[in-house]
């Protein structure tokens, strides 16, 4: 068991030192928590042992998730201080929800389907992320009652960006969200400051679908 424990963390090393250095993840917050959260706990025991590899991976229900360079880019792309309240909209595994635990004060991180909801919030349990609060909705609606958050991510991609999103979106705050049709989209990071929102676009990208009534249909 230990030697298993420490054989992760070797995996986790290499992936820091091959997948994301070297593609331009520099914000050291963000590298110490790709090193400290366990990947591995988030996808079912078979697939374990892939979990460090530079792909995504089937969580169930058909969705996946991210190659863990994309979730490091986009995490750097909100540029965590760690003071502050981020809403995540498709928990999934909950492996970027617990990435973001790590680098920010609370996170609030919205799923639709119960299922992985539930296998989530497990895997927050035995993990002792407290500071993770999580539910079951249609995540293009926001989560009004705690906004507005400082950051904003989406890990699901729509056809546009969810309006709700942008209005519970602190000023100053920041947006990531890849936008796009079904095939293909673009990474974009929206700022608001002294209520002008900017934009810029990171990487083209492939996502599952944000599915809601400011998503896609179904
Ligand atoms: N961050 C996740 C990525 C999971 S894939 C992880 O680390 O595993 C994207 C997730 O978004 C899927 O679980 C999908 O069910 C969910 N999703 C899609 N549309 C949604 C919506 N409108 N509201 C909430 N979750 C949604």
């Amino acid at each position: 068991m230990i030697f298993m424990s420490n054989n992760y963390e070797l995996a986790r090393a290499r992936m820091i030192r091959e997948q994301l250095i070297p593609r331009g993840i520099s914000d050291q917050r963000v590298l110490d928590a790709m090193a400290a959260v366990p990947r591995n706990a988030f996808v079912e025991d078979a697939l374990q042992s892939q979990a460090y590899g530079d792909f995504p991976l089937p969580i169930g229900e058909g969705q996946t998730i991210s190659q863990p360079y994309i979730v490091a880019l986009m995490t750097q792309a909100l540029q965590l201080q760690g003071h502050e309240k981020v809403l995540e909209i498709g928990t999934g595994c909950g492996y970027q929800s617990a990435i973001l635990a790590h680098l920010c004060e609370r996170v609030y991180t919205v799923e639709r389907i119960k299922s992985l909801h539930i296998k989530a919030r497990r895997i927050f349990d035995r993990l002792k992320l407290l500071n993770i609060v999580c539910k079951i909705d249609d995540g293009t609606l926001g989560w009004p009652e705690h906004g507005p958050y400082d950051a904003i991510i989406v890990t699901a991609a729509g056809p546009q960006i969810p309006a709700p999103l942008l209005e519970q979106l602190a000023d100053p705050g920041r947006l990531v969200i890849p936008v796009g049709d079904r095939a293909g989209q673009d990474l974009l990071a929206i700022n608001k400051n002294g209520g002008v929102l900017s934009r810029q676009n990171i990487e083209r990208v492939r996502f599952v679908s944000l599915i809601g009534s400011a998503g896609w249909a179904a």
